[in-house]
């Protein structure tokens, strides 16, 4: 069985197919140009693949409402020619299978409980630091959706010390997680590319400020057992152990746990499924779409 999976970026658009285990076959990424250019090259992708069944993971903001008449369509995006998009309509009318969707950060939240860094864990986040921020949670086992869905990427900072521009960028709300920590904040605050800057480099104190305040917040919000984070960022792998080091001490020994006071470094951890968690996802996403 052969089932196919899109992680729609803001960026880049992934396609992939996978087997019946959710075991990545083939991807191939294409950029996201506008709907009229980009959707008939994932449809001309998946044309000859004979997939099953398809799973999305989109960016968003995205109507997950399955009673909406919108329902599966790009909402309010900052990329315009993706506004009011009916992405998952359109995917799932020319390819004549079940299809599924659901944020980018919700879909690999899925594939790392269930394959990856969280498997088998019942509460747990994916958290992605790149172009934007965004979480998936899945609390007691189901991926949160809630009035919209969450935006944690969102969530308001506290100013971090020796912070340059600590009134930050989000075109929305200026100083939230996003608007301070994203990787084009980071190139705004310090004029260079989050990719160019050494690991030394004041950035990254102010960086792990703010993710471990984001890390804080989730810990007392949530309660998750276990915080994957992924996306561009984090592929600078010195951040991990700063950030646990200082979301303990933001803590301040409250939350009393051995999961977090002794094994810190298996609970805020990279992927397990790698560049996969959203393909992988997807994956889940189609499987559920063929159970349906
Ligand atoms: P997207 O968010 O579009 O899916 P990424 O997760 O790769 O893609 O995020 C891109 C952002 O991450 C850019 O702002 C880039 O500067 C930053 N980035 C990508 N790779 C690295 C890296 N190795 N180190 C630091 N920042 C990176
Ligand atoms: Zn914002």
């Amino acid at each position: 069985m052969i089932l196919g999976a899109l992680e729609a970026g803001g960026t880049k658009m992934v396609c992939s197919v996978g087997d019946e285990h959710c075991n990545v076959l083939d991807r191939y990424s294409l950029p996201t140009r506008t709907p009229e250019e980009t959707v008939p090259q994932i449809i001309e992708y998946f044309r000859d693949k004979h997939i099953e069944a398809l799973g999305i993971g989109s960016f968003g903001p995205v109507d997950l409402n399955r009673q909406s008449p919108t329902y599966g369509s790009i909402t309010s995006t900052p990329k315009l020619a993706w506004v009011n998009y009916p992405l998952m309509p359109a995917l799932r009318d020319a390819l004549r299978v079940p299809t599924e969707v659901d944020t980018d950060v919700n879909v690999a939240a899925l594939a790392e409980a269930t394959m990856g860094a969280a498997k088998g864990l019942k509460n747990c986040m994916y958290v992605t630091v790149g172009t934007g921020i965004g979480a998936g949670l899945i609390v007691e086992g189901n991926l949160v959706h809630g009035l919209v869905h969450p935006e944690m990427g969102h969530m308001l900072m506290r100013p971090a010390e020796g912070d340059p521009t600590p009134d930050g960028f989000c075109p929305y709300h200026k100083g939230c997680l996003e608007g301070v920590a994203n990787g084009p904040a980071i190139e705004k605050r310090w004029g260079v590319s989050a990719k160019q800057l050494p690991p030394d480099h004041p950035a990254w104190t102010v960086e792990c400020e703010y993710l471990a305040q984001m890390c804080m917040n989730a810990i007392v919000t949530l309660s998750p057992e276990c915080i994957v984070l992924g996306g561009g960022v984090m592929q600078q792998e010195h951040l991990f152990p700063r950030i646990r080091k200082r979301t303990l001490e933001l803590l301040g020994g409250y939350v009393r746990t051995p999961r977090i006071e002794r094994d810190i470094d298996g609970y805020i951890v990279p992927p397990g499924l790698g560049i996969n968690s959203g393909v992988t996802g997807a994956l889940l996403l189609a499987q559920r779409a063929l159970q349906a």
